[in-house]
């Protein structure tokens, strides 16, 4: 089964599941969409109005943004895959609870199992706590995370919510900034991937 067949079970699933928090008060689930074999997933917080709508991610003024930012890097967004830490609207957009990101947890572990991405992007505290937790976006925003997932090394990216972009002119130097480190880290990741493939040879 390829990637895409065992996302389309996994949506099916989670469509099904009942006991996901959030449910009750939103339009549709947003489950993420991109290119599953993609080598970049970018995790961000929880659908929006727009995303809510049209269960897609980033489809408002964020993913407008979003968009932008992988033009800079000459990145098309339909050769990424985004997701969420939650996958209903939280009303009137608040924060994701503790517990709402935990009932998710499962669902998003195994979307990154499938991709099974070299780069994480989180945007934004939420999904940054994913993988980074105890720290400060203002203190860790750019850099690269080394982590295993699976025994799989991944390298972790936690960059501002665009949301927060939009708000904020310096935060929008910092993550137009921090975007060009995903070519950078991308570069390096594939000349070691082409050694090993020579030393095999
Ligand atoms: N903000 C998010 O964090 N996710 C979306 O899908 C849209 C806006």
């Amino acid at each position: 089964m390829d990637k895409k067949e065992k996302l389309g079970i996994l949506k099916e699933k989670m469509q099904k599941d009942m006991s996901l928090p959030l449910r009750k008060d939103a339009n549709n689930l947003v489950f993420g969409e991109g290119n599953p074999e993609t080598e970049i997933l970018f995790i961000g917080e929880g659908p929006g109005y727009w995303e809510d709508q049209k269960a897609k991610p980033f489809v408002g003024n964020s993913g407008t943004l979003l968009s932008k930012l992988l033009q800079t890097i000459k990145v098309n967004r339909e050769d990424v895959f985004i997701t969420n830490v939650v996958f209903f609207r939280p009303p009137d957009n608040r924060d994701p609870l503790p517990e709402e990101i935990n009932a998710f947890k499962v669902y998003l572990d195994e979307i990154i199992n499938i991709i099974d991405p070299k780069i994480i992007v989180t945007l934004g505290r939420f999904s940054m706590g994913k993988f980074i937790p105890n720290s400060f976006i203002s203190s860790v925003h750019g850099k690269l995370f080394n982590i295993k997932w699976n025994d799989k090394d991944k390298v972790v990216i936690p960059m501002y919510h665009p949301a927060a972009a939009l708000r904020n002119g310096n935060v929008m130097n910092m993550i137009k900034n921090d975007f060009f480190k995903i070519p950078e880290v991308l570069k390096e990741i594939k000349s070691h991937i082409t050694a090993d493939q020579m030393t095999l040879v």
